[in-house]
């Protein structure tokens, strides 16, 4: 490790922030954050117990009723404020995010970028929440239809975007007027617990944000979900997790957002403009070593064009650099874990088993560290597992078809629905594809579409609720009406 990183690691906290506090955990437990290009321990950081979890929902029911008072310019304020400061440390919480998760260090810049934006959005959103004010279609009375902070919110994170899938959580409650408690990922919560000293420096109040770190995320979370004061749970990761959430959720009758898994068909017809297609491809596929909700998982190409598109997407990947995201031009870093390596490799044999064509890579390549080859499948058969399972990995797979109904049919086949994929240069192709897919979300001759501005969240088994865009902060607000008489 250079001194330099060295330096970084030793600035972030490493426990507990609880109503303004940074604590140990209360039976002293710690954990072990680890590099997964190197396997070494970058930070060892508190690990919260049961208790913490209730003492940390406490600070936040605390700092509710005075967090909801304050005026919305105010909140905005500090939002913007922590914006200005997680970009002006913009390289810090890169290399932060390179070290803990293994993206490359241009891709973590790039969600610096992305991150920081909700804190600024939502900034922009905190002094726009208005009602309404009308009479009644009887004409005996007004109506009044006002907005208000739902309460405590618990949000849960995963560890394939640090910051952004923080920041996307907590600017809307925050702004919103609600208070919150934030658990990261076990994997990668180094980044969540340095932007909560942001958040200290910008002169957040005690206890309107907290963090829980824990290699208990379960027994942990449970009686913060199923506490009757909490009024909102917020999650992204697994939809097998979501699920398990939903049911404990379902006690409290809570307002929930799912952001859970995808299963992204690309779909390129005979009208693309090939060399855009390749370009968002490689983008929908490689970024985030393939460990993204968003990534392109199917690439449902046109038979007469699917040689050449398997031809040039395979030249491109043939001359990617994999190795530790801090390397210079490094393309494809580690993947998270063994399991992760083993899941790329387990779905990769079964689609070779059943007659796919490997083109390049398909193989784990030895430690240290938990690396992949960029791989690309070719005639993947209908039924291969790859086509059902969200890889999560850097394996691109490729499935001929014939006409547009079947490119459809193949693209809706599967629970999931979060976004998709298509290039054509046919206006009324296009549009046809936006009314038949089935995803919450669509790239049109686009191969990325996160963005803060917009409504993020997907259709299906893909989830519930949007984050971003002026939809973001109502998944922190309750309605009410008043009904006065006629003046
Ligand atoms: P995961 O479901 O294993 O974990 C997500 C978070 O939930 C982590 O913080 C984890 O510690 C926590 N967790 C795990 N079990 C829990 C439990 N029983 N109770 C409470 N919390 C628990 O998912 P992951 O592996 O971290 O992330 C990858 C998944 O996330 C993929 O399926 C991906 O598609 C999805 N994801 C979705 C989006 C989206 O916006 N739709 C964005 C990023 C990732």
């Amino acid at each position: 490790m250079s001194p330099h990183q060295h330096d970084l690691l030793a600035q972030v906290p490493d426990r507990l922030f609880i109503g303004g506090q940074w604590r140990e955990a209360s039976d002293g437990a710690r954990l072990d954050v680890r590099d997964p290009a190197t396997g070494e321990v970058l930070r060892t950081i508190a690990s919260a117990t049961v208790e913490d979890g209730k003492a940390a929902l406490d600070a936040a029911c605390d700092a509710g009723p005075a967090w909801e008072a304050t005026p919305a310019r105010v909140r905005s304020e500090i939002l913007r404020k922590a914006f200005e400061i997680v970009t002006a440390r913009a390289e810090d919480f890169a290399l932060l995010m390179t070290l803990e998760m293994g993206k490359p260090l241009h891709e973590a810049r790039g969600e610096v970028a992305y991150g920081a934006e909700f804190l600024r959005w939502f900034a922009e959103e905190a002094p726009r929440v208005s009602g309404r004010y009308g009479a009644n279609p009887e004409g005996t009375g007004r109506m009044i239809v006002t907005q208000h902070p739902v309460g405590p919110c618990y949000l849960i994170t995963p560890w394939n975007f640090p910051l952004a899938m923080a920041t996307r959580k907590i600017a809307p409650a925050l702004a919103a007027g609600c208070t919150a408690v934030i658990k990261p990922a076990e994997l990668t919560p180094l980044t969540t617990l340095l932007l909560a000293s942001v958040f200290e420096e910008a002169g957040l109040p005690d206890g309107v944000l907290n963090v829980l770190t824990t290699h208990h995320s379960g027994a942990m979370s449970e009686p913060i979900v199923r506490d009757p004061r909490l009024r909102k749970l917020s999650f992204t990761g697994s939809t097998q997790v979501g699920i398990r959430l939903l049911e404990q959720a379902a006690s409290g009758v809570l307002r929930t957002s799912m952001e859970l898994g995808g299963n992204a068909p690309f779909v390129v017809f005979d009208d693309a403009d090939l060399d855009k297609a390749v370009d968002g491809a490689i983008a929908a596929k490689f970024r985030n070593i393939g460990q993204a909700c968003t990534a392109a998982n199917r690439f449902i190409v046109h038979r007469s064009i699917a040689e050449e598109f398997a031809r040039r997407v395979t030249e491109r990947v043939t001359g990617m650099k994999v190795g530790a995201g801090t390397e210079e031009g490094v393309a494809i870093g580690p993947l998270i874990d063994d399991r992760a390596v083993a899941k790329a490799s387990e779905l990769v044999a079964d689609a070779v088993g059943r007659g796919a064509q490997l083109r390049v890579g398909g193989r784990a390549i030895d430690g240290p560290g938990t690396f992949f080859e960029p791989t690309v499948v070719s005639d993947v058969a209908a039924g291969s597992e790859i086509l059902r399972e969200e890889i999560f990995g850097p394996v691109l797979a490729i499935v001929p078809f014939d006409s547009e109904e079947e490119a459809v049919s193949i693209a809706n086949d599967t629970e999931y629905g979060l976004v998709s994929y298509v290039y054509t240069e046919s206006l009324s192709r296009g549009q046809r594809m936006i009314e038949q897919l089935a995803t919450g979300m669509m790239g049109l001759n686009v191969g990325v579409v996160s963005n803060a501005a917009a409504p993020f969240g997907g259709w299906k088994m893909s989830g519930l609720g949007r984050e971003g865009g002026a939809e973001g902060i109502h998944e922190y607000l309750q309605t009410k009406y008043t009904l006065t008489p006629d003046p």
